[in-house]
């Protein structure tokens, strides 16, 4: 999924579309106790105690580099989405909606099509790259190759200005990236080394199956990597780009243009369709001079090649097998450690879930996700947002001035449960039953034209970034709000059946997890309205910023894998969600217990706190390779699922005392942070 906002922030790994469970309660007593490790003591190390169990039962599957509570829920309801998909394939009588996940899904999983049409479907668009006659000629062929949504070159797209995010403004990004992050292709050490030549390999051997001869294509692979390796130079590091006032440059068109003198940006607009507009936001003007200098120095035909990379890596899922399987063994096997490509009707559910996400979420509400599933999580958002009230009223660090502020900010954050209020409007799409490549392109091309129709339009805050099958949340800073989609209130997160402690250390903290977000160290940045504008004293914002680094040196600590750590800048705004969160979760179940006069109900031998810390715990197990470890800990934003555990949960004498820990165990930190 293409990411078009800077700095959403979210629950899990990545927007990766993962679909719903089933209705059926899965969080039996059974399962809460089977998943524990007795032997290992809670103030030792928390996470094997919740999670011993589980890691032990649950290897990970073959065709998985990471298996996670996200990850069962995700498979045992993929089946759901996939007889809607299958229903849809085959019904008469379809409403137009169904017509198209119907056909989009049937002509997806038509490998033997597929692989008998060959290359043969790419012709026209290979034509249309080697047609470029000279440098003049790009923009407009980057027009075409960005409307289908092929990432190459640089990103442009829409999103909320910061500083007036009533309304929604044109942005351009640094881009055209293979590998996942800029690093890869600077760092010296051995194995971003090795990486990289596995990569080129990878290269090399798609250039053979288009046809090229092994010479050639080895060459081509060297000029992917040239290419690449020019524009990670001019790119920003993943640390730097989380803060707000390094990714918001507002310029001129005129004074974007002179940035890359040597592209024309009013051509490629032009080509592009996108409403006109004066100014915008180009998020990374150095990126732009890199661009520029790289488009002086290369050459027509390895431009031409670097595009035809682009173009099969984006859509390979159309190709023949032999395609997918290369991709497969460098972007899953080598970079993930997957030991196994996964069946195809379960990427086709994914790729209906990421290009028709509505359409089909559409369905899937209406089957599975009863009024009533809303109405628990907006009690649950209330009941959060009134702890997340009392804990800024108390805090011992921030004068009354901020704290008035803060409180404004927590009112006007905006609630979006389960899915959105006006569904996505297809009609315009075309799906054709046995077109895979075809349906793909012109999804693509239909949300590229949709997103950049916002230009100079206000910010609909109806719209919605995720789709309703997702099994995660977001804070939009911008929009000043939190998003549930169906997918996520389920069990292990929430469950109809088990007690309040179990369901607020789940969903209730990730609800107050999102809430943080407000006002984590980028939220923070932001007023109620959206717009990144100070509302802190400075003393304020000086105690604010003590304590964020105290997060920050506490997470630096942690290894992900071998001499990997985790990167405490990286993923503070996490971190910070997550301490936050369940302090304010457990605030929220202190209440709802006194007021039903249940604070000493023990459930298989447990106290309502120590099952709240349980279910906490537990949502995080997880079992990963190697490989993926190393992928996340360099990339991603949220930590590992053990340390989302335990870096918690060292920080709160609320858990100490449930546990009855003492003073030096490990779970006891000295220096304990507190920011919310
Ligand atoms: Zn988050």
């Amino acid at each position: 999924m293409r990411l078009s906002w800077l700095l959403t922030a979210t629950l899990l790994l990545t927007c990766m579309a993962m679909p719903l469970a089933s209705q059926e309660s899965k969080t039996t007593s059974n399962s809460v106790v089977n998943s524990l490790d007795k032997s290992a003591d809670p103030c030792v190390d928390f996470y094997q105690f919740a999670c011993g169990g589980w890691m032990k039962n649950n290897p990970i599957p073959a065709d998985h580099p990471i298996w996670s509570r996200f990850g069962e829920l995700a498979e045992r309801n993929r089946a759901v989405l996939r007889t809607i998909l299958e229903n849809a394939a085959k019904a008469t009588n379809r409403s137009a909606n169904e017509q198209k996940i119907g056909d989009y899904y049937a002509s997806c999983v038509d490998e033997d099509s597929i692989n008998k049409k060959g290359i043969a479907v790419l012709k026209p668009e290979f034509d249309r790259i080697a047609g470029l006659k000279d440098k003049a000629g790009l923009p407009a062929l980057l027009a075409h190759v960005h409307g289908e949504g092929i990432d190459a070159l640089f990103n442009f797209y829409s999103g909320a200005d910061f500083k007036n995010a009533k309304e929604v403004i044109a942005q351009a990004d640094q881009g055209g990236l293979s590998l996942p992050d800029r690093d890869y292709y600077l760092k010296d050490d051995p194995k971003s080394v090795e990486l990289r030549k596995a990569f080129s390999v990878h290269v090399a051997n798609t250039f053979k199956l288009l046809g090229d001869a092994p010479d050639k294509a080895t060459a081509e692979a060297k000029t992917v990597m040239d290419i690449e390796t020019a524009l990670a130079k001019g790119s920003m590091d993943r640390v730097e780009r989380r803060e707000p006032e390094k990714i918001y440059h507002k310029l001129s068109q005129q004074d974007w243009q002179a940035l890359s003198p040597s592209f024309s940006f009013a051509r490629y607009l032009s080509d592009l369709g996108t409403p006109t507009f004066t100014s915008l936001n180009v998020a990374s003007p150095d990126f732009f001079k890199a661009f520029d200098a790289e488009l002086k120095t290369v050459t027509l035909d390895d431009l031409k090649t670097y595009l035809r990379w682009h173009l099969v890596r984006s859509q390979v899922q159309a190709l023949p097998k032999a395609f997918v399987d290369e991709n497969f063994n460098f972007y899953e096997k080598t970079l993930q450690g997957t030991k196994e490509l996964q069946a195809r009707w379960k990427r086709c559910v994914a790729a209906a879930d990421g290009d028709l996400g509505e359409a089909l979420g559409q369905v899937f509400v209406e089957k599975y996700y009863p009024p009533e599933a809303k109405d628990r999580t907006l009690k649950m958002v209330n009941q959060l947002e009134a702890a997340l009230h009392q804990d800024i009223s108390e805090l011992p660090w921030m004068s009354d001035t901020t704290k008035k502020q803060a409180l404004v900010k927590l009112a006007a954050i905006r609630n979006k449960i389960g899915y959105p209020a006006k569904w996505r409007d297809y009609s315009t799409l075309k799906i054709e039953r046995g077109d895979a490549l075809g349906n793909s392109l012109r999804a693509n091309a239909f949300e590229n034209h949709r997103q950049l129709a916002k230009i100079g339009k206000p910010l609909d805050k109806q719209e919605w970034q995720m789709t309703p099958p997702t099994v995660n949340a977001y804070y939009d800073p911008t929009e000043n709000g939190i998003n549930f989609p169906a997918g996520i209130l389920q069990p292990p997160f929430y469950d109809f059946k088990a007690d309040d402690a179990l369901n607020f250390g789940g969903m209730g903290a990730v609800i107050g997890h999102e809430l943080t977000h407000g006002f984590d160290d980028q939220g923070a940045l932001f007023d109620p309205e959206g717009n990144l504008k100070n509302w802190w004293t400075p003393e304020d914002e000086k105690a604010f910023k003590e304590r964020t680094q105290c997060i920050v040196d506490e997470y630096d600590q942690f290894v992900a894998v071998d001499d990997v750590h985790v990167r405490g800048k990286l993923t503070l705004g996490e971190n910070t969600a997550d301490n936050g969160g369940l302090r304010i979760a457990h605030m929220a179940l202190m209440k709802s217990l006194a007021d039903a006069g249940k604070q000493a109900e023990k459930i298989d031998g447990f106290t309502p706190e120590q099952r709240f810390f349980i279910g906490w715990g537990q949502i995080w197990c997880q079992n990963q390779t190697d490989e993926m470890a190393r992928l996340l800990a360099q990339n991603n934003e949220h930590s590992p699922g053990k340390y989302r555990a335990n870096g918690v949960v060292q920080n709160m004498p609320e858990f100490q005392k449930a546990w009855g820990c003492k003073t030096g165990q490990p779970m006891v930190r000295a220096n304990a942070c507190h920011v919310w």
